[in-house]
């Protein structure tokens, strides 16, 4: 069936009130309601430098290298309380936590989660869900995916089945490739309370 046409074929009457309502200025009174869900996407990349280790979901794991941020550098956090700060409407994260505030000079990331969704809760939105994907060529993280989608789903205050991270590299290609950084996407759905 062609777009627009009903099945059984629609009279040809049928389309003058339509086309004299698609004329008319939208009103607020037309809109439609506010919507139960909205979603939100998150990016985030920081560079690495030798060091110690990571923190990633919460999670803490040893390898030869560390993140170069203001914060603890969770690039998983980052781009989750982006995603959410995203879907609720509330600008991002370096708005809420500037880089030149030393009250998040080594923050521990789940501490600005447990804000943002503070933050969402006080406007009747809550997470659903959140899909996570972090792009490094190193750490080996698969060990450690459990524990952080229930470090993070304990932050969401949802099941740690509604909280997928996974991890994949960046095939060598660019400075992410080349190992000079560590970057994560999110997406998340948040609801009406
Ligand atoms: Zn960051």
């Amino acid at each position: 069936m062609r777009p627009g046409r009903k099945a059984g074929g629609g009279r040809r009457q049928a389309a003058k009130p339509r086309s004299a309502r698609s004329r008319r200025s939208p009103s607020p009174a037309s809109r439609l309601p506010s919507p139960a869900f909205r979603i939100g996407h998150g990016y985030d990349i920081h560079r690495l430098e030798p060091g110690a280790g990571v923190t990633l979901g919460g999670v803490r794991i040893d390898c030869p290298y560390r993140v170069v941020a203001h914060s603890d550098g969770d690039v998983l956090i980052h781009a989750l309380c982006d995603a959410l700060l995203g879907a609720a409407g509330l600008g991002d994260i370096g708005r809420w936590f500037p880089d030149s505030d030393a009250r998040f000079k080594d923050a521990d990331s789940r501490e600005l989660l447990r804000t943002v969704v503070r933050e969402l809760r006080t406007r009747r939105w809550l997470p659903v869900n959140a899909d996570v994907t972090l792009i490094a060529e190193a750490p080996r993280v698969a060990p450690h995916v459990m524990a952080m989608r229930e470090r993070l789903a304990a932050e969401l205050g949802v099941d740690a089945g509604a909280v997928n991270v996974k991890a994949t590299t960046a095939e060598g290609l660019g400075a992410v490739g080349r190992g000079e950084g560590i970057a994560a996407h999110a997406v998340t759905v948040i609801t009406r309370r």
